[in-house]
């Protein structure tokens, strides 16, 4: 109930929810209640969660916060929060987030942007909370839920998790379960939580994992107890520093930030070594073909019939361009758009191949690094802290709101898992973080090792 009120009262502000599932939650936090009265409680049993909008909830809103999916309740609940309901937890709501999960700040949402619960010192300006699971973001820093289900395609966890001083977890690709989850593209989206410390997204990671025969690039292999591992602390560890990622202008509260990060971890046992990911600048650019080009292909299904929303015209072929006219947004059509023209005969070769071979060479340098004795790797999580809604600069080129990724897209180029932790703030009181990244399977490394930086 507690959580409910907190939805009512801030929600109109911040715009995280879109949809809110009061009665249900009640009715099942009741049911939990009397679980835990005979002893028989999940390991997450009672505990509200938000779910981003991307995911399928049976019978509950499902619009991946885009209006070509206009009244689309599915029949089916995903995988991933199947696992989480088996476990105990309920759902208070459904998340906003950028259409499709198309974005860096949350402004591409059908719904509106959200708010940043944050502000900079000495301003009133409304600030981007990142994206695109901004909700989840959001509704976690401002306690709207106990934790968030998101997903990273190339940051969308953990850009977000740093711009509100949240913990935001992508798991190694196959980790968890994509079915059910809309997809935007699908060789680098996953799944994982937003939350508020390393051991809650320990135990909402636990659960979340897991091989699903529905999912083909779903990896059979042992979930551990996170939560277990986040004591273990970094004594012995080795943590390499990635020279490319100190990026030329680059603000010095980040290289300040960074530098306090490898203080604290040394200061417990780690040591460090500096590594070359060489490749590290071709990363954006062979991502923003490669996810386009993916995301093409994925929507190509919302044509009117299927799902959602329908826009009648004079024949099939005029229903399916009014009904994607009117459905899709601008950045969504931007990427169909890039996504079909380096798929198409003749520039295939010179954009999506060349892009498939870049990442190739960024999942090798990677290789490299862990081959040399690296446990882990620790980067900043973004470039700069929140910037604020309808930014000039990035509105009147994309490109600039791309270049907020470019310290998270590798890791999903590579498959590998990552995770953003709140390590400081800005001159002005907002929130930085700091992001570690993984061997294949390693999460466990990356909580313990996150548990000593938050
Ligand atoms: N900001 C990136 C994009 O717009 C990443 C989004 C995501 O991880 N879903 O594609």
């Amino acid at each position: 109930s507690s959580y409910l009120d907190a939805i009512g009262a801030a929600n109109p502000a911040l715009n995280a929810y879109v949809a809110v599932t009061g009665e249900q939650a009640l009715d099942k936090a009741k049911a939990s209640d009397a679980k835990l009265a005979v002893g028989e409680a999940g390991t997450l049993e009672g505990i509200p969660l938000g779910v981003k909008d991307l995911f399928a909830t049976k019978g509950v809103h499902t619009q991946a916060a885009s209006h070509i999916l206009d009244g689309f309740k599915p029949e089916y609940e995903s995988s991933v929060t199947a696992n989480l309901w088996r476990d105990g937890a309920l759902m208070l709501g459904k998340l906003n987030m950028d259409e499709f999960a198309m974005g860096s700040s949350n402004e591409t949402s059908y719904y509106g942007p959200v708010v940043s619960p944050f502000r900079a010192e000495g301003s009133n300006a409304n600030l981007v909370p990142g994206g695109s699971s901004g909700g989840s973001a959001a509704a976690v820093s401002a306690w709207l839920c106990a934790g968030a289900t998101a997903t990273d395609t190339g940051g969308s966890i953990r850009q977000p998790a740093a711009f509100t001083g949240t913990v935001g977890m992508k798991p190694t690709y196959g980790r968890c379960s994509r079915w059910g989850t809309v997809a935007f593209a699908s060789s680098l989206d996953q799944a994982g939580p937003i939350t508020r410390t390393v051991e809650d997204a320990a135990m909402l990671m636990t659960s979340m994992s897991g091989f699903d025969p529905k999912d083909s690039t779903s990896v059979d292999i042992a979930v551990p107890d996170f939560a277990a591992a986040i004591e273990r602390g970094v004594k012995g560890l080795t943590i390499g520093v990635p020279r490319e990622y100190r990026m030329d202008g680059m603000p010095q509260e980040i290289e300040t930030l960074w530098q306090q990060g490898i203080e604290w971890l040394k200061a417990e046992g780690a040591t460090f070594q500096d590594i070359s990911l060489p490749h590290t600048k071709y990363a954006l650019p062979a991502y923003y073909i490669v996810a386009p080009a993916e995301a093409s292909s994925n929507l190509a299904r919302y044509d009117g019939v299927k799902y959602g929303l329908r826009v009648s015209g004079k024949d099939i072929t005029d229903m399916y361009e009014l009904t994607r006219a009117a459905g899709f947004g601008r950045e969504v059509k931007r990427r169909i758009m890039i996504g079909t023209y380096v798929l198409s005969a003749g520039y295939y070769d010179a954009y999506y191949l060349q892009a498939q071979k870049v990442r190739t060479l960024i999942k090798r340098d990677f290789e490299e690094a862990f081959n040399s004795g690296v446990d882990t790797i620790l980067t900043p999580a973004t470039p700069s802290a929140a910037f604020g809604i309808g930014d000039e600069a990035m509105a009147a080129d994309p490109v600039k709101m791309y270049l907020n990724d470019v310290f998270t897209v590798t890791v999903n180029m590579a498959g590998l898992p990552g995770i953003a932790v709140p390590a400081g703030k800005d001159g002005k009181g907002l929130p930085l973080g700091l992001q570690l990244i993984g061997k294949p399977f390693d999460e466990e490394t990356l909580f313990a090792a996150g548990r000593v930086i938050e």
